[in-house]
């Protein structure tokens, strides 16, 4: 085992950068948390403070409860959620269940016609096999060095279609194209740029399902801080990092709004665009990945718990808009309701400089989810107050508000760089736009084993190959 440094420095206080410095401190490592907001959870902590401001599913669930099991909290209260009701242009509503949840897709294929129900198996059965070719590579393992990938592209690689883009893996021919390109957002990508292997992601919710955290992930990122502060970790919150100075190779020190830090070995848990800047280098000149815009909405009625996608009338026009850097006029609209809380989320060019002003989009946003609400169970939302999150809201954390780093597009694209950095031997760099990728399960994974590698311990998958109970009646004949 490597010699254990004294003193390390994590940089933000995401879920990254808390699974990073609770596996330092049960190590027994004197750690210091800096981060430029006033509190934990990174992109979930923004906004109102009594919920989520980016987070809301939980997805691999197993890695939440294997994570709380590692530090004796006690099991997340998850549950399934229900299915994600989807309302078409054409006025069809679809609800697909997930296979871990129904035991079987007869309740999703008694939604579809003979036709349809082929084709959604036919996806569904190709997004699985790209997604366990993909884990032991690309999730649950460390960053692969050029063997490994050499390994993979040998033996699974052509079966991730790797000259094909997603939007021809998945054209339908009908109403459900958009819904299979939309899983490729979930990584940051323009779904027609996309290549054809970021399809994996949609098995992790149709097949695995998605969960509800009682509570709300930023409740999750509170808990995490006071078991890290319970271990002895310090976090000096308000403290913005401008650079780091490096000697031999080596970070010495971050300067920062607060002054001089100084430490052995460093984790920077936030966009690895912003390290690199802070060393001084830039990354290669990729494009940034997708931002949001999005809604906080304060309600007068409890409305449930729910998720909701609602289309719009021309899903290809909403990509033209974001390409040519415009808020889309007629966005895909996801809403998540919880009791009180709602949430509403759209995607967004990465580019906080738009000029146009957050408070009158969110009124145009508003108003749209009013007016589908209006033919639709329960009618519109009774809203007391609302807030508006702009890309440049997010980009407070993410360089240009890119919620995943640099665009996931073309096949190396999709490829998450690693966790070193060029002349910052002991520094590792963890987080959503790193390996293993976006999202909070990945997130944590990476955060928890950046940090493991700093103290040469071996991988942790936090259970995550574990097949969760029920996807084995898989259908194979279909
Ligand atoms: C609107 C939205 C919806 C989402 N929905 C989901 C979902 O439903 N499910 C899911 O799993 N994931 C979802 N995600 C993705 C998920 O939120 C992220 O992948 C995850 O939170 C990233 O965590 P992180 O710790 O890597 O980064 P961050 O949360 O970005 O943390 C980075 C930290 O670094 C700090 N930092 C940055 N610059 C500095 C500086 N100069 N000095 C000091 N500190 C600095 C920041 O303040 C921040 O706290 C969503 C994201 C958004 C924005």
């Amino acid at each position: 085992m490597r010699r254990q440094p004294g003193h390390v420095a994590v940089i933000g206080a995401g879920f990254a950068g808390l699974a990073a410095a609770l596996r330092l401190a049960r190590a027994g490592v004197r750690v210091t948390v800096l981060d430029a907001l006033e509190g934990p959870g990174g992109k979930a902590a923004l906004g109102f403070p009594e919920f989520s401001s980016g987070p809301t599913v939980v997805t691999m669930p197993q890695v939440f409860r294997a994570l709380h099991a590692r530090l004796n909290l006690p099991a997340p209260a998850l549950e399934a959620a229900r299915p994600t009701t989807t309302y078409h242009g054409d006025g069809r509503v679809f609800a697909p269940e997930a296979l871990h949840v129904a035991g079987s897709l007869d309740s999703t294929l008694a939604q579809l016609s003979l036709a349809e129900g082929r084709r959604y198996a036919a996806l569904l059965a190709s997004s699985r096999r790209m997604y366990l070719d993909a884990q032991d590579t690309f999730l649950f393992a460390p960053p692969p060095g050029p063997a490994r990938l050499a390994r993979y592209a040998l033996t699974r690689g052509r079966r991730a279609a790797p000259q094909v883009p997603l939007r021809r893996l998945v054209r339908s021919g009908s109403f459900m194209t958009p819904f299979w390109l939309r899983f490729a957002t979930y990584l940051g990508a323009d779904p027609y740029r996309a290549p054809a292997v970021l399809h994996n992601i949609a098995w992790v919710e149709l097949g695995y399902g998605v969960w509800h955290l009682r509570g709300g992930l930023l409740e999750l990122a509170r808990t995490l801080h006071a078991r890290a502060t319970a271990l002895g970790v310090r976090f000096e919150f308000g403290t913005h990092v401008t650079s780091l100075s490096t000697h031999g190779g080596q970070v010495l020190g971050a300067h920062t709004s607060q002054g001089a830090f100084a430490a052995d070995a460093w984790v920077s848990a936030a966009d690895r665009a912003l390290t690199l800047s802070w060393l001084g280098k830039s990354e290669k000149p990729t494009p940034r990945g997708v931002s949001g815009f999005a809604l906080q909405l304060r309600l007068s009625e409890d409305r449930g718990r729910s998720h909701h996608i609602y289309w719009p009338a021309e899903y290809a026009r909403e990509w033209q808009d974001i390409r040519a850097g415009r808020l889309p006029r007629d966005p895909t609209l996801y809403l998540h309701l919880d009791g009180t809380r709602a949430f509403m989320l759209v995607n967004a060019p990465p580019d906080p400089g738009l000029t146009d002003d957050p408070r009158e989009y969110g009124e145009l946003l508003l108003a749209r989810l009013q007016d589908r609400l209006r033919t639709s169970e329960g009618g519109p939302l009774p809203v007391q107050e609302w807030r508006a999150l702009s890309p440049a809201e997010y980009a407070r954390t993410a360089k240009a508000g890119a919620l995943y780093g640099r665009a996931p597009h073309g096949l190396s694209g999709s490829l998450r760089p690693g966790w070193q950095l060029p002349h910052a031997r002991n520094l590792a760099q963890v987080g959503g736009t790193v390996h293993p990728g976006g999202g909070v399960p990945l997130s944590i994974l990476s955060g928890w084993n950046g940090a493991g590698q700093l103290l040469g311990l071996p991988f942790d998958d936090l259970d995550g190959r574990r097949v969760p109970q029920g996807t084995e009646v898989w259908p194979f004949g279909l």
